[in-house]
């Protein structure tokens, strides 16, 4: 007679992969791991697809190739990410610009012809930036760019999408405990095996991968970064890094050099994490204060740690070089 193997539920399935331009890893406990795995990295792959920049016959490039010409018709898919990407648009009153490409390819940040541009150049491009021109029309979800050589980059905002899917076929396999690593972009899924709380640790923006500044302590919710060590390069000394301040067409400078959000849904996090990077401790601090259920921590170039009421019994800063700064001197207020 023959029993079926139990599964080892307390041990996790771990899975590595290659997808929306980052490492992944996905952690999952339970019985259907494995299964769960790999319907994931399956829907990973065709959201990147459908919205990455790179493939010629994604939804993004389409309507790339036909800005000022026609509305392209997207998967549904991708009508909502540029739907949201506009949402944070007007609510960051275009800190956060989905059109931003142009002078994302200006830069070159992480190619090989990564280098300061002239302000001539930078002016140039400059013109195309602006999520105005972005032609939504929900009844056959088609979507237009007003004029030529604009060009679309949900790159801010797509790995939160993904990341809620994947939750969400983790909880149809019935999974109630994962980590979802989309490249730093986390989805904490329910509690840690064993019914406490997740630590996830908040990255040293100034020190190598793995140093933290504090650990944050929560169940089921999203954590999101954007920072200025992820991507950048170095010249003459200086280092240019990957989120454009669309005002201006340099990379974001206001003090802020790390924002994390702390949310229910990732596409949020990962959208308001661009948001509050480009608009500035201040701004950002009372426009996250203002949203439900949502928080954030926001490190600033001279250390001082900025953390919203929500979120302040379940963070410890663990790194002493950190302080953290009082909310009510930068006006804040509590929930
Ligand atoms: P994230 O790491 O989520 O903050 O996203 C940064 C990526 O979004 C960059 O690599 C660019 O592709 C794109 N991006 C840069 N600046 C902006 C901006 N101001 N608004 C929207 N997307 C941006
Ligand atoms: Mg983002």
């Amino acid at each position: 007679m023959f029993f079926k193997r139990k599964a080892n539920i307390e041990s996790p399935v771990i899975k590595e992969a290659y997808v929306l331009g980052t490492v992944i890893q996905l952690k999952v406990y339970g019985n259907k791991a494995e299964k769960a795995i790999d319907e994931s990295i399956i829907r990973l792959n065709e959201i990147d697809d459908r919205m990455s920049v790179f493939k010629e016959f994604s939804d993004i490039s389409r309507i790339n190739k036909n800005a000022g010409v026609e509305a392209q018709v997207v998967n549904e898919d991708t009508y909502y990410v540029i739907e949201k990407a506009f949402e944070y648009a007007k609510l960051s009153q275009g800190a956060f610009d989905p059109t931003i490409r142009p002078l994302v390819n200006l830069w070159g940040v992480w190619t090989e012809h990564a280098k300061v541009p002239s302000k001539e150049e930078i002016a140039a491009e400059l013109q195309y930036v602006n999520y105005k021109d972005i032609i939504l029309n929900g009844t056959n979800s088609s979507i237009k760019l007003s004029k030529e050589k604009q060009c679309l980059d949900v790159g801010a905002i797509a790995k939160g999408y993904a990341a809620d899917e994947v939750k969400q076929i983790l909880k149809e396999d019935a999974i109630k405990s994962a980590i979802i690593d989309l490249g730093g972009n986390i989805f904490a899924l329910g509690k840690k095996f064993d019914g406490s709380l997740w630590n996830i640790g908040i990255q040293h923006p100034l020190s190598s991968r793995g140093k933290f500044v504090g650990i944050v302590s929560f169940a089921d919710k999203s954590v999101v970064t954007s920072g200025n060590y992820e991507r950048y390069f170095i010249q003459e000394g200086k280092r240019y890094h990957h989120i454009i301040d669309p005002r201006t067409g340099y990379p974001s400078e206001n003090g802020i050099i790390s924002a994390t959000i702390i949310s229910d849904y990732s596409i949020d996090g990962d959208g308001l994490s661009t948001c509050v990077y480009v608009l500035g401790p201040q701004k950002a601090m009372k426009l996250i204060e203002g949203i439900r259920g949502v928080d954030a921590i926001v490190i600033t170039e001279d250390r001082k740690v900025y953390v919203t009421s929500g979120i302040k019994d379940n963070f410890k800063i663990t790194n002493e070089e950190f302080t953290e700064a009082d909310l009510f001197t930068i006006g804040g207020r509590a929930k």
